[in-house]
């Protein structure tokens, strides 16, 4: 090549970095989801009905897309996937699609003596344009249940689902772009850079699954625009199990909502606290519950799942002590399968290397507690969690937990299924996270509540407040208002 040839490489402009790619589609995206909830469209609680009626059969076509997505990202069960992945979606479109007109209805109330004579109403309005973040565990229900939530309020809405699961990440992209209106809802697929780039663009409400430390740079993004926020973070959630409850039965209980998912769920049960007695009866117990939910070799069940990534596998393991893991152990842990056994570890003190951060993986610590006080001492000693557990027979220590315990949510003979119900506010506290959603709370959370005050303007009693304050409203004012 002569150089007259050669390319001017200083008057070419720079290939467009990642970034300023990223920053492109952002204020791409945006603007087309901006147009679309200016224009009107999606007031129309009609027309919110037909996109969440859209959505639940979009999920009924694409289900085998999606449930073979979830497997190859997580190896889980699709009849597991069916349960928490798809179940829990449609049952919340569904129940969305029942109350919406009522929820979105005008409340009235009345503006006081004070302003009489007036009237007012409580008016539901969407805040605008919505951005949803969803992590990589519950990669197709915490990406689309926000969704329909902020569907729901009237929003447009982008989702940027998790890179972590990426062959679920293109699945929602497909389904998204195959079966809704293309700038009612949006996925931006990609990784750190290009939710750097959608943050840095004004949303008017942004909902974000994952961890605290994301939790904050998406808070402090926020803050720039004093966009609202909905933090659904984690946390260690704690197990207490009284000295007079079905062991047997607590052990399956506790066994599934630990192992579901391979642990990596926000809501599975963090560590068990109970007397030492209690310890060493449930030992046993967990140890069978674990065979009867994946057999002698969960390895070969295929209703065992396998952590997400290598990073997470080896956090996971190193949290092991393996001299005190009396079910499951590091020694029979693969790597190149990704696969840890249920794990359940004895003799652990709080100040172990276990205690320091949630365990987000299959390993079940059981720490001895001088009974339910001293249970509700440690629990108040950590973070709040995103869920606490209590077995008990005593409503009285049942009571205990919820006066004295803070979490985002609390749960009395049961794991795990509480956040499928679609009428309980899902959502953290604290170090778990702000704000709420799921059913109403989630219709609530993406929109605004605006009181609209009415007073006639003809012989105003405004007047009586005006200055001049001569004699009249110098006695009249502080009998009315001092
Ligand atoms: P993750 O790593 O997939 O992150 C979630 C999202 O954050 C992704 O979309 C990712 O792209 C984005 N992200 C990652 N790093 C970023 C950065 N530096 N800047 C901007 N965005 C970034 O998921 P995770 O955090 O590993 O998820 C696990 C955590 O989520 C656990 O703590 C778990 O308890 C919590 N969780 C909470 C809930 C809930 O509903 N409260 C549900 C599931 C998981």
């Amino acid at each position: 090549m002569s150089t007259d040839d050669a390319p001017d490489t200083d008057a070419r402009p720079a290939a467009p970095s990642a970034t300023a790619q990223a920053r492109q589609q952002a204020a791409h995206t945006i603007a087309g989801a901006r147009a679309l909830y200016d224009s009107g469209a999606t007031r129309s609680i009609d027309a919110r009905l037909a996109v969440l009626a859209t959505l639940d059969k979009a999920l009924r076509i694409q289900r085998q897309n999606l449930l073979d997505a979830v497997y190859r990202d997580l190896r889980k069960n699709p009849t597991e996937a069916t349960l928490t992945e798809l179940g829990v979606l449609h049952q919340e479109i569904a129940h969305v699609r029942k109350h919406l007109k009522g929820w979105a209805r005008p409340r009235s109330f009345s503006p006081g003596i004070t302003l009489a004579p007036a009237s007012g109403r409580l008016q539901h309005e969407p805040y605008g344009v919505a951005l949803v973040i969803s992590p990589w565990n519950y990669p197709v229900s915490l990406s689309l249940a926000p969704v329909v939530a902020a569907i729901a309020a009237g929003n447009t809405v982008v989702l940027k689902p998790s890179e972590l699961a990426p062959a679920t990440s293109a699945a929602l992209a497909h389904l998204v772009r195959t079966h809704l209106d293309p700038n009612w809802v949006q996925v931006v697929e990609g990784g750190v850079d290009e939710t750097t780039a959608l943050l840095e663009e004004r949303f008017d409400v942004i909902l974000y699954t994952g961890n605290g430390t994301v939790g904050r740079i998406v808070a402090r993004a926020a803050a720039e625009h004093l966009t609202p926020t909905i933090l659904e973070l984690g946390g260690k959630s704690p197990v207490f199990v009284d000295d007079d409850v079905d062991l047997a039965t607590v052990a399956r209980i506790i066994a599934w909502g630990k192992f579901t998912n391979a642990g990596q769920t926000c809501v599975a049960p963090d560590y068990v606290l109970a007397r030492p007695e209690t310890l060493d009866r449930l030992e046993p117990h967990l140890r069978r519950a674990v065979r009867e939910l994946y057999g002698k070799d969960p390895r070969r069940s295929h209703d065992y799942g396998r952590i997400i990534n290598e990073r997470h596998f080896d956090r996971v393991l190193g949290l092991m002590d393996p001299v005190r893991c009396t079910v499951g152990g590091p020694e029979t842990a693969a790597r190149a399968e990704l696969y840890i056994p249920p794990t359940v570890m004895v003799d652990v003190d709080p100040s172990d290397a276990v205690m320091d951060e949630e365990i987000f993986g299959p390993v079940l610590p059981l720490l001895a507690a001088d009974g339910p006080d001293d249970a509700i001492r440690l629990i108040r000693a950590g973070e709040k969690p995103l869920t606490a557990y209590v077995f008990s027979g005593s409503p009285e220590v049942e009571e205990a937990f919820a006066q004295r315990t803070s979490s985002g949510s609390l749960a009395f003979g049961l794991t795990l299924a509480h956040v499928g119900s679609t009428t309980m506010p899902f959502g953290g506290v604290g170090e778990s996270g702000m704000g709420a959603y799921h059913g109403r709370a989630g219709f609530e959370a993406f929109g605004h509540r605006k009181p609209v005050v009415s007073k006639p303007v003809r012989f105003t009693t405004l007047s009586m407040v005006f200055p001049p304050y001569g004699p009249l409203k110098r006695r009249l004012i502080p009998r009315l208002f001092g």
